[in-house]
């Protein structure tokens, strides 16, 4: 048992779920007992304030696959994705939610499209009757835009439940970057993907952590890591306005000679001072939105802080990446990917 292979890692960011975990491993085990030689399951809390901790504890004591990683505060779901992917040693990896949102029962149907070579195996949302209306519409929305605006592709209505190839893992960890939009780092990787189909569910317990500004926030990191036309399209806006401006002046400077002087207009010079104002804040904003990434990643500060591990081996611990050299091309200790 000591350091053989592990088969599969399965990654859990845990942000208070306290009532659902139990469920989780109840449904989670049996499954993967079934399909797989050898399995982890990496919890990650993510700075709960019920005793998620505690009762993690108590399911890596009956259930040493079982492993944690307690975050020093939270981080938010993607950042504790990242430390569980840092963390997981398992020939594949799959996040899943911790709520039985992603359905334990596709994972034989994954872990078999992977055993037949896929490198990918995303779960497609088929239909998500448990969503509200208006997650749905503003979902697919973004999924439009995003697809309109940025360079890889997001499959739409595909989350963070999928299989991934230790390749594919070895890959995205050699992505340096802090703003961790992981549906867009996922699909910059690439590789051989295949689709299994499901229903999302009803959260198992609790309530969902994610309100419509954290959405919007959320969209927005995707959009500003993944995209640069906001950023351009400022440049050709201004020269078809300025364009527009040296014609209508032409106009103004031939119907003074013809007609004469006349100064009527205030209101339109007054409404085209404020609308050209707006334009200009609105362009400054997106713009902000760029420079504070430019920020963040110039500050370089590590993605999250593990305060301790429960459950991984100590040689494991010592090979681990530390948070602060996440793998990247000119770090030299780590395996090439
Ligand atoms: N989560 C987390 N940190 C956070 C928020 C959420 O680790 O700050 C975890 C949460 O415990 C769950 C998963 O992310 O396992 C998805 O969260 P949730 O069910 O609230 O999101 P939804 O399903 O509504 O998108
Ligand atoms: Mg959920």
């Amino acid at each position: 048992m000591q350091s053989q292979i592990i088969e599969l890692s399965i990654i859990v960011p845990m942000y208070n779920e306290a009532e659902s975990c139990g469920a989780f491993f109840d449904a989670v085990t049996p499954i993967l007992e079934s399909c797989v030689e050898s399995f982890e399951i990496i919890c990650v809390n993510d700075g709960s304030r019920d005793d998620t901790l505690a009762k993690l504890v108590m399911h890596n004591q009956k259930d040493p696959r079982i492993k944690i990683a307690n975050l020093s505060r939270n981080f938010g779901k993607e950042a504790a994705m990242s430390a569980g992917i840092d963390l997981a040693s398992g020939r594949a990896v799959i996040p899943m939610d911790a709520d039985l949102q992603d359905p334990p029962e596709l994972l034989p149907d994954m872990i078999e499209a992977w055993k037949n070579g896929a490198q990918v195996v995303l779960a497609k949302r088929a239909d998500r009757p448990s969503d509200s209306k208006l997650k749905r519409i503003t979902s697919r929305w973004f999924y439009k835009v995003f697809a309109n605006l940025a360079k890889p592709t997001i499959p739409a209505d595909v989350g963070d439940y999928r299989l991934m190839d230790r390749v594919v893992v070895d890959a995205l960890k050699r992505l340096p970057e802090k703003t961790r939009f992981m549906k867009g780092l996922f699909a910059w990787v690439g590789y051989n993907q295949v689709v299994v189909e499901y229903t999302r569910p009803e959260r198992h317990a609790g309530s969902t952590s994610f309100n419509y500004w954290k959405l919007w926030n959320f969209a927005l990191d995707g959009l500003v890591s993944f995209s640069a036309v906001p950023l351009k399209v400022w440049s050709y806006f201004g020269v078809f306005v300025s364009f527009g401006a040296i014609g209508y002046l032409l106009f103004l400077i031939i119907r003074t000679f013809v007609f004469g002087v006349d100064v009527p207009g205030y209101a339109s010079t007054l409404s085209v001072i404020l609308l050209f104002n707006g334009i200009l804040l609105i362009s400054l904003g997106v713009q902000g939105e760029y420079v504070a990434r430019i920020f963040a990643e110039v500050k370089n500060r590590p993605v999250y802080l593990i305060n301790e591990l429960v459950g991984f081996e100590q040689s494991e611990q010592a090979e681990r990446p530390k948070p602060t050299d996440i793998p990247s091309i000119d770090n030299p200790k780590l395996p090439d990917a």
